[in-house]
């Protein structure tokens, strides 16, 4: 194991859901480092807690115990706002579905996440860019009704980039698309990966994708298991 420090470190991270009836233990420390310019898929079947790890790996969640740390900064002792800071400025998110708005041109949609530090010149030229970047030229002006579903999870995927995160955390991004739609996003996320040196963290029920990617873990009963690469 490298002596760097991880882009991304979790320590022994718990995660128990109380709930009504007998609380979840959906995780159970879990052990994870993610080097700086790798591309990592995490497999399990429905309900196994991918969703629940890549959320608190992303600050949007916290765990019931163990500690977040990026580039080495304790994530979890940031208040509110300095994590939402971080979240803007550091790490960006695609879902299963686009979430765009649907009045707003593919453009609008991926300046977004420019908005809060006001929007410039340079942010409208890096949004023109990477719909250029990913195959949607001609489309620019396009409303997500307008657009196929593959289109506009590139829309997302241009989106999630727009302020140049370290860190692309991707929850099921193929998940409503078809198979050669998925090999495609799959393939275009990969290539961002290595072209802007953007980590890659990917869940995934896909095989077929995740074995596209450097790393594959699979959580199983609260646990992280090596598939293939990544030392957990
Ligand atoms: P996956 O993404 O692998 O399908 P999730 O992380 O969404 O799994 O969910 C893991 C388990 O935790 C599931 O049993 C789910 O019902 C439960 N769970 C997820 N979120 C919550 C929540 N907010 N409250 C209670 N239980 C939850
Ligand atoms: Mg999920």
């Amino acid at each position: 194991m490298s002596d760097q420090v991880p882009l991304m470190e979790l320590k022994r991270i718990t995660k128990v859901y109380p709930g009504a009836g007998e609380p979840a233990h959906v995780l159970n420390n879990v052990d994870l480092r993610v080097s700086a310019g790798e591309s990592l898929a995490i497999i399990g079947p429905s309900g196994c807690g991918k969703s629940t790890l890549l959320n608190i790996m992303g600050t949007l969640d916290g765990p019931t115990s163990g500690t977040v740390n990026f580039d080495g900064r304790n994530m979890l002792t940031l208040n509110d706002r300095e994590r939402a800071d971080f979240r803007n400025r550091s790490l960006g998110f695609v879902f299963q579905f686009h979430h765009l708005l649907p009045q707003c041109t593919a453009l609008e949609n991926v300046l977004v996440p420019t908005l809060v530090n006001r929007q410039t010149e340079h942010a409208r030229a890096r949004g023109t860019h990477l719909l250029d970047r990913v195959g949607l030229a001609s489309r620019m002006h396009a409303r997500p009704g307008e657009l196929s579903g593959g289109e506009c999870q590139r829309v997302a995927v241009a989106r999630a980039l727009i302020n140049s995160p370290r860190l692309l955390l991707a929850d099921e991004p193929t998940g409503s698309l078809s198979r050669e739609g998925a090999l495609d996003l799959t393939t275009l996320l990969l290539e961002l990966n290595r072209e802007e040196h953007i980590t890659l963290v990917a869940v995934t029920h896909s095989l077929e994708v995740a074995e596209m990617m450097g790393s594959v873990l699979e959580l199983k009963n609260g646990a992280l298991i090596v598939r293939r690469g990544n030392a957990v």
